[in-house]
């Protein structure tokens, strides 16, 4: 996959997340602590739809270092116990995209989960249709996952 550096992202200085983050670029924030921020998706997919976000600029979770990517699963998290709470919603899905710009739906390249509250009848649905499939496309799936781990983890 070709990744967006971070280097990229700040030259380009496009990022409008790091804007939002410095406060140059106005946004309804509703937590922020010393590594993440949280605020209002201004395209909202269900009542609530809020996004957290690393303070330092890294393009996605794949190029994420751990401790930026467990920050924002640790606001998500709590995130997820106030939509719940503070909203009534009977759900929360917590969704994360990446792409190397080919497929995939990440169209913001600074680091961002949704926070997506769920209510009945809401516009999202399901995420996928279950669909049965050949098991041995499952065990070689499985078995490249482990072959490239294997590898990618012994450099
Ligand atoms: P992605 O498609 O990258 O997973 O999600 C990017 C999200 O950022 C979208 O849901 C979009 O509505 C939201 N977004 C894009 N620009 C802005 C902005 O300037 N302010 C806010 N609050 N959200 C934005
Ligand atoms: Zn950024």
């Amino acid at each position: 996959m070709t990744r967006v550096t971070e280097e990229e992202g700040c030259v380009l200085r496009e990022c409008v997340f790091c804007e939002i983050v410095s406060g140059e670029l106005p946004a309804d924030h509703v937590y922020e602590d010393d590594h993440t921020v949280a605020f209002m998706d201004i395209n909202p997919a269900t009542f609530g739809h809020l996004l957290v976000v690393p303070r330092t600029h890294v393009a996605d979770v794949i190029s994420a270092e751990p401790h930026d990517w467990l920050a924002v699963a640790d606001t998500a998290r709590r995130m997820a116990v106030w939509v719940a709470g503070g909203l009534k919603a009977h759900g929360v899905d917590l969704l994360q995209c990446n792409t190397d710009g080919t497929v995939g739906h990440q169209t913001v390249f600074h680091l961002h989960l949704h926070v997506l509250p769920r209510y009945e009848q809401d516009q999202l649905g399901a995420w996928w249709t279950q669909e049965t499939t050949d098991p041995s496309e499952v065990t070689e799936a499985a078995r490249q996952l482990v072959d490239y781990g294997r590898r990618a983890e012994r450099r």
